[in-house]
């Protein structure tokens, strides 16, 4: 076992342990199912659950459904796919915050009994002005010495529909000169007439999100509630909840710095319009960073997981490079995938020499690096696809490709020289002979002389016409995402470039959604979700082999 150092919160969990602070740990992940998954979320799942794995603790999955503006029932379902498909996993610890309601209101009641929460009928400008700023201190509401007895009644009323939305809150009572805003008697119940999509229309009142959650954490008997950094001013509020409705063993918030990606598109918002604006195809486009796109694309959970290890966890803000999400995926399935030759655009190549109408199969290696991946048989014969790129008619100095007079090896089969091209009337090459030699078959151990350049080829009778999906930033990285002055965003015109006349071996037979392979020096590729049919292959490219980063 490496001896990796331990981060900030296992430092903190360790402490908790040795003191008895706890005995066991027991985390969760609370998402709002108000939108799918991102990258940055995966974060927070995977530290989560991976702590709990660590201390042989346990995990929740929880959803934080208390605001019932927002949320669908459709994000639940995603939400739930994306957390397995990464790995989390939360046995039978699956729980839905709004099952806690009649909870809640009953924690809300005690507080009221204790003196600590009262009925406030305020407007919202007003409880704003009273607020107090940074500098100022607050000043008390005139409902904030109303009797335990009249507040229980208005509460109930409340309860009972008998107010408008926004006619009265309940708040907690802690202290209006407090230096931090939010413990200045924060509104910790609303009235809102909504619908629920658990709940229905039973309330009509809902818990603010301050109050809501210690109170979810502590009901579910969480030990350490991990959370990104804008909370941390609210800790003294989750600790003052917690405390004041007097949890036996108050659960412990910890903070931890979100995680930002360089150039990448990760506000929902900007999402959003983007889909609606049909500049991407939905949330699960290759080219955005929701978790969902990810999977499309072809990165895989162990990929995801080596990324966020390499970012760590930290209370610093910083943002990472796109290109170490890239670093990982190569990484994860250099060994793993069979590399394959396919042409992205093609020229026909015409071996002269070569029996018309024989073909002979060579047995190419899937993985020279991983010889558990076996063997395929590649056909071979006289027309075959190279990439137009591997011809020149007449070459800058070290292109040791094809042109006239200039003999390369077709990989896994012969050197083959070029004897002659073939123009049509605009001057584009149309076609290239070759003459092959039979004594330079791969794996003969021919060593009579040497060629400078290797280049994949597909068996054109035989090769599978397929379209491919090349992508690049969805924004433009000169400018940053956002333009300065209208905040509109930057994009790239040319994140996206379709293919659609490429050629892959005859060898993808079976392949099926999200499979993925190396096409020999073009990158890593994955058959997409949505698009491709058995008789009509899509492929995306998940990576080029080439890389930028360097660890
Ligand atoms: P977003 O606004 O991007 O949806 P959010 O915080 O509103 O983020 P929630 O559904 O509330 O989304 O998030 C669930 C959990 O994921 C929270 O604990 C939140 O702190 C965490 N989280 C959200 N974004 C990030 C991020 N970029 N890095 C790490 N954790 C994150
Ligand atoms: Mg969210
Ligand atoms: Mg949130």
């Amino acid at each position: 076992n490496e001896t990796v150092s331990k981060n900030f919160i296992e430092q903190e969990i360790d402490k908790d342990l040795a003191e008895g602070v706890y005995d066991h740990v027991c985390t969760r992940f609370p998402p709002e199912p108000n939108g799918y998954l991102h990258i940055g979320h995966a974060k927070s799942i995977l530290l989560n659950y991976g702590l709990a794995q660590e201390y042989n603790g346990t995990f929740h999955m929880r959803f934080d459904d208390t605001n019932p503006t927002k949320e669908k029932v459709e994000f639940v379902e995603s939400i739930k796919e994306d957390i397995q498909w990464l790995g989390a996993d939360w046995k039978d610890h699956l729980y839905f915050a709004s099952d806690y309601f009649d909870q809640m209101y009953e924690y809300a009641v005690k507080l009221i009994k204790k003196g600590k929460a009262y009925v406030c009928d305020l407007s919202p400008e007003e409880i704003r002005e009273y607020r107090g700023t940074l500098t100022e201190p607050g000043k008390d509401s005139p409902y904030r010495n109303r009797s335990v007895e009249e507040n229980l009644e208005l509460f109930q009323n409340m309860k009972d529909g008998k107010y408008k939305d926004g006619e009265k809150v309940l708040r907690a009572k802690i202290d209006m000169a407090s230096p931090n805003i939010n413990m200045r008697d924060p509104i910790i119940y609303r009235v809102a007439r909504m619908s629920h999509h658990n709940t229905g229309d039973k309330w009509c009142v809902y818990p603010m999100y301050d109050f809501a959650h210690p109170l979810e954490d502590a009901i579910e008997g969480i030990t350490h509630s991990i959370c990104t950094l804008e909370f941390e001013d609210h800790r003294p509020l989750y600790d003052w909840v917690v405390k004041e409705c007097e949890f036996v063993q108050p659960p412990r918030q910890i903070e931890f710095s979100k995680l930002y990606l360089t150039n990448v598109v990760t506000g929902k918002r900007y999402i959003k319009k983007l889909v609606e604006d049909g500049i991407v195809d939905g949330w699960d486009d290759p080219r955005l960073v929701s978790i969902a796109a990810l999977r499309r694309r072809g990165f895989t959970p162990e990929s995801i997981k080596m990324f966020i290890d390499m970012c760590g966890v930290s209370k610093s803000q910083s943002s990472v490079d796109y290109a170490m999400l890239e670093y990982c995926i190569r990484e994860d399935l250099k060994m793993k995938k069979p590399r394959m030759m396919a042409v992205l655009d093609p020229i026909k190549l015409v071996i002269d020499n070569y029996p018309e109408g024989e073909v002979e199969y060579l047995d190419v290696a899937n993985n020279l690096e991983n010889e558990e991946l076996g063997s395929r048989k590649v056909p071979f014969c006289r027309e075959l696809y190279i990439e137009r790129e591997d011809f020149m008619e007449e070459p800058p100095k070290k292109y040791f490709r094809l042109f006239p007079g200039n003999e390369v090896r077709l990989m896994h089969a012969y050197f083959v020289k070029c004897e002659s091209f073939v123009k049509d009337e605009d001057g584009n090459v149309t076609e290239i002979h070759c003459t092959y030699d039979p004594e330079t078959k791969c794996g003969s151990g021919f060593t009579g002389r040497k060629v400078k350049g290797t280049i994949h080829w597909v068996p054109a009778p035989y090769a599978v016409k397929a379209e491919v999906r090349l992508y690049e930033n969805l924004v433009d990285e000169e400018k940053g995402v956002y333009n300065k002055e209208d905040g509109s965003l930057n994009l790239n015109p040319d994140s996206l470039k379709i293919l659609k006349d490429c050629y892959v071996e005859p060898s993808f037979g079976d392949a099926k959604a999200y499979d993925s392979f190396q096409f020999v020096r073009n990158g890593y590729f994955c058959i997409d979700a949505k698009d491709s049919a058995p008789d009509a292959l899509v492929f995306n490219r998940i990576v080029s082999l080439k890389s930028s980063f360097r660890l």
